[in-house]
């Protein structure tokens, strides 16, 4: 492979773990080769994990997809009311982690629509009613978004509402509601909180011990700097915390909501876009692929560009990505699904938990 002067100079930085900057960002997406990407990626990921690629057995609950706020990407948020919401109420919830008792599932992951009348003594209580009937499971829930609205409906900090919700059993924050951390491109997309709160919400979560992970929502109408913004913002934090597990990138899939005329990307711009992260963000450990939302071949292409996660076997329940056009409707794999997609692309799976214990090498 014949290689241009930039990037002989930045695979040099590569191999002596320097730090790429902003500018060799910007090369990278426009002008590196398909291949460079490809080898570095994967130099990267291999130094980090070997030939492993972690999964975990876990399951989604969405309680409600009712949401105070009208992001223009959404294709899954109603008003009360609306044709299209629910709203499952505690019994229900307990119903659900009720079926998974007895099985090997290692996480429940919670998240979904900001609901306009719950606050956070409701959600302590819901993962108090979870941890009860699924005692030894991590619990990983809300996004910085919903932590954020239902702290400020009960009068609280972020430091109280974080830690009301590590006493009734959180273990983690999952990494949801980022969409791109630069507040001129926020305004565009959406009426949330500014990306400082999203920042600060994390930096807390990892002061008080509760890891996370951090998403991007790319593909729409951000450019290559505002994914790089994004990036040094995680970067910087996880400097400071050390919190972060996993970056995830998420593809922006354009069916049912107000911004259908808007292309969805290719998949060589998702390989790209993986690749670049892996390179980027030299100090978040793992990279993920969330099969769910880019589909299960593409997020087996991604594992031969520096993913090294392809997230779960997730079971039927989430609605986000279908709801928004993506390939799976009912999204579930079964473990051996799971392996034989990780096996046949020359990778060992390995089950891991929350906060990436090996849990099981499938050799
Ligand atoms: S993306 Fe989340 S916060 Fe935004 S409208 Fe949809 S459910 Fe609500």
């Amino acid at each position: 492979m014949r290689l241009k002067p930039q990037e002989e100079k930045i695979a040099e930085k590569i191999f002596s773990g320097d730090r790429l900057t902003f500018d060799e960002g910007m090369f990278l997406y426009q002008q590196a080769s398909f291949n460079f990407l490809s080898v570095m990626a994967n130099y990267v990921k291999e130094k980090i994990s070997g030939n492993d690629v972690y999964f975990n057995i876990n399951i989604h609950i969405e309680p409600t997809n009712y949401c105070v706020y009208n992001c223009k990407f959404c294709s899954y948020a109603r008003k009360i009311g609306q044709e299209g919401g629910w709203e499952y109420s505690l019994e229900e919830i307990e119903r659900i982690a009720s079926h998974y008792k007895d099985t090997p599932i290692t996480e429940v992951h919670i998240t979904g629509g900001v609901h306009p009348r719950r606050d956070v003594y409701y959600y302590a209580e819901m993962i108090r009613r979870i941890r009860e009937i699924l005692p030894d499971v991590y619990i990983k829930a809300f996004t910085a978004i919903e932590l954020h609205f239902m702290f400020r409906k009960a009068r609280v900090s972020v430091e109280e509402g974080l830690q009301i919700l590590k006493e009734a059993g959180l273990q983690a924050l999952p990494g949801g509601g980022a969409e791109i951390l630069d507040d001129d491109l926020s305004r565009q997309l959406h009426d949330k909180p500014g990306y400082q709160t999203w920042i600060e919400i994390h930096r807390t979560a990892h002061q008080l011990g509760i890891q996370s992970n951090a998403t991007m929502l790319y593909g729409h109408i951000e450019k290559y700097q505002h994914r790089l913004i994004h990036m040094e913002r995680i970067r910087s934090l996880q400097d400071e915390t050390g919190g972060f597990n996993a970056f995830i990138p998420l593809k922006f899939r354009n069916k049912n909501n107000p911004m259908s005329d808007v292309p969805e990307v290719t998949v060589i711009e998702d390989m790209r876009n993986y690749a670049v992260s892996r390179l980027f963000l030299d100090n978040v450990p793992h990279l993920k692929a969330y099969w769910v939302n880019i589909g299960k071949k593409n997020a087996q292409l991604s594992l031969a560009f520096g993913v090294d996660d392809l997230d779960g076997t997730i079971d039927d329940t989430t609605r986000i990505y279908s709801m928004a056009g993506a390939d799976e409707d009912h999204p579930r794999m079964t473990v051996s699904e799971m392996t034989e997609l990780i096996r046949s692309a020359g990778r060992r799976p390995v089950q891991r938990d929350t906060l990436y214990k090996v849990v099981k090498i499938y050799d």
